[in-house]
């Protein structure tokens, strides 16, 4: 058995090892350089943590008076400063040369609990091992790997991975005919199709589940939702503006539900910049001081996905229209070939901003999230 070091944990700095330079002025030089020094030669490395340089030696008794009376501010203020200029270039949209290969590998229909009904698709790629989703609402919208025959597969095969016609029933035996459903598809198949409304959806644990008022992704993924199943008879005189224009939108919509937290950083990530945040950050400097790009998404997937679904150029040259404030995020959906024409942008508004503060979110942080999203992010809210 090997001996131990009479020494503890190799985690605790030298305790017998008095600074060995004369003045008292050496300290604060021998942290700048932050190299070469005894102490620091045997004190093992540190994470590499952004705010250890704001808690390290500077601010010993007798050091400089007017280091500042917030020191975290004061790194906050540096280091945000000498990477703003890093952080402009974050802005376009990261575009796959080439699309990854998807596969919607199971759909099921899901009624909503406010009566509408979607089909969740869920799907496999050749990215990444997360399961992205589609969620689907209306029947014209259909995945084309979903329908493919499968070899030596059986009608009930079919039906149990969700590639049916129709509704499911007990008794059905085919995934071809619903009987019940035949004559209203044929009366739908005489109206004009309309582009589907689509929206790109990034997973926000905080925002969706946990009542985040950080952010406003559980507000925006309800609005989408409740957009696309806006029943037609239902755009009366009470419904709001932005849903009149939505009339003729028989063809249904999309969310392209996305497994990307926290803007593709990670859960982990995200509230280590939640921290930040309250200590003073913006969103944007958040991550960039994590030393994550404002925004680490990627939309290849999207397009893949709504290609898959039938909404590519390629069959679809009337295109779709987008919901998102972000104008990026339209170049970035249509793929490096213009896979997929966006015909028209949709604005989100938030629903505080629209109701005068009647509904919504209700928490004074949004409006900074909502602000950086302006200036920073190059978002249009209106
Ligand atoms: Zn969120």
């Amino acid at each position: 058995m090997a001996d131990l070091p009479a020494h503890a944990s190799p985690k605790l700095p030298p305790q017998s090892h008095p600074p060995t330079s004369s003045g008292p002025d050496a300290l604060p030089d021998d942290a700048s350089q932050g190299s070469g020094i005894t102490t620091g030669q045997q004190t093992p490395a540190l994470p590499n943590s952004l705010l250890s340089p704001a808690f390290t030696p500077p601010a010993t008794p007798g050091g400089t008076l007017n280091l500042t009376s917030n020191p975290t501010k004061a790194l906050h203020e540096s280091q945000a400063a000498s990477i703003r200029h890093q952080g402009e270039h974050t802005k376009a949209p990261k575009l796959l040369s080439q699309l990854p290969q998807v596969e919607c590998i199971v759909r099921a229909r899901i009624p909503t609990t406010n009566g509408a009904e979607m089909f969740l698709h869920l799907y496999h790629n050749d990215m990444d091992n997360k399961e992205h989703l589609a969620i689907v609402f209306g029947n014209k919208i259909r995945s084309q790997s979903l329908d493919r025959v499968y070899p030596g597969e059986t009608e009930m095969d079919r039906m149990i991975r969700g590639a049916y016609v129709g509704k499911l029933h007990p008794g059905r035996v085919s995934s071809w005919f619903d009987d019940e459903k035949n004559a209203e598809s044929q009366s739908e198949g005489q109206t004009k199709v309309e582009p589907p409304l689509v929206r790109i959806h990034s997973e926000c644990y905080t925002g969706e589940t946990a009542w985040s008022a950080r952010c406003d992704c559980g507000e925006q993924l309800d609005e989408a939702a409740r957009l696309m199943s806006f029943p037609v008879e239902d755009l009366s005189s009470d419904a709001p503006p932005e849903a009149q224009s939505l009339r003729s939108h028989s063809a249904g919509g999309v969310i392209i539900y996305l497994r990307q937290e926290g803007r593709g950083i990670g859960l982990g990530e995200k509230l280590k910049a939640y921290n930040l945040q309250d200590l003073g950050s913006d969103t944007v400097e958040a991550n960039l001081l994590l030393r994550h790009p404002a925004d680490a998404r990627s939309y290849g997937l999207a397009t893949a996905m709504l290609m898959d679904l039938g909404c590519g150029a390629d069959v679809n040259p009337d295109g779709v229209r987008l919901l998102t404030n972000n104008p990026d995020k339209v170049r970035a959906i249509e793929g490096p070939n213009r896979e997929v024409l966006v015909k028209e942008r949709v604005p989100m508004i938030p629903l505080a901003w629209r109701t005068g503060g009647q509904r919504g979110i209700k928490s004074s942080e949004i409006e900074g999230y909502l602000k950086t999203k302006i200036s920073k992010m190059g978002h249009m809210i209106q």
